[in-house]
Formats: structure tokens, sequence, C-alpha cells
């Protein structure tokens, strides 16, 4: 992942580039395991001991509001970050509470096939996520 990349992403998003919120969008990027704030903190602060964990917080804030990343609430009540905004479920660990993606083309067409059916009054569907719940297996 260049820096390029990660400039682009940022800037496409409508946020201006700035050093910590590369730092913060790569270190989420590259964790696949759907880290909370405070999982990104620990993962930067050693090289980048000026970033408060209140910064931490806003910048993936101000992401999910740009829509650059996702969050969602975890089983625990816990609020995880996805730097993968596409179509994509989850299969979730209750023992680790480990999320990992699950990525499946004919899932994610059979979902939205049936969301465009939906006719509801009040409420328009945009997406969905499923969330397979389950044990790794040992
Ligand atoms: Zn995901």
């Amino acid at each position: 992942m260049t820096t390029e990349f990660i400039k682009n992403k940022i800037t496409n998003s409508g946020l201006k580039f700035t050093h910590q919120r590369w730092v913060i969008y790569d270190a989420l990027y590259q964790a696949d395991s759907h880290p909370t704030a405070d999982q990104v903190f620990e993962i930067i602060k050693l090289a980048n001991p000026s970033l408060s964990l209140g910064t931490v917080y806003k910048t993936l804030d101000s992401f999910v509001q740009n829509g650059l990343i996702q969050k969602f609430m975890d089983q625990n009540g816990v609020m995880r970050f996805d730097a993968i905004i596409d179509a994509h479920s989850h299969l979730y660990c209750k023992e680790t509470h480990e999320i990992r993606d699950f990525r499946n083309e004919e899932l994610e067409k059979m979902l939205q096939n049936f969301i465009s059916k939906q006719r509801l009054n009040d409420f328009e569907i945009e997406d969905v996520s499923i969330v397979f719940k389950g044990r790794k297996k040992q």
C-alpha cells in the first residue's frame, strides 16, 4: 500500500491529507481484524508518540463521516472500524471476538437482489451486512 494510494483515498473523500490521517488510515487498512479505536491507538502509538487517543477517535469518526471507512457495533457493544466499504459480510468468533471478512459474491448478489425488492414506507435500505456467528475450529 503506497502513500500515494492512501493520499488519494483521503483527498477523494473530501478530507485534507495530513500525516496523522495517513498514519491512522494506514493502521486501520493493514489490520484486517476490524479494530476498535483503542486498538488502532495501540498499533500506532510507539511510532507516533505525539498522537493522542482522542485524536484517533476524532480522526476515525471523520473518516466515517466522509465515507472513507465504516463502523459498526460488535456483539459486546464495542465500536469496531472497517476500512473496507464495499459490500461484504463477516465471521464473528464468539470466543475470541475476532471479526473476519467473509467475501462471497453469490451471497452479496443475493442480498442486493433481496433488498432491492423490499418496499418499506418510511425507510430506504441502502446496504446490508450479515454477521455469521460461530467458533473458530481448532
Ligand atoms: Zn469487514
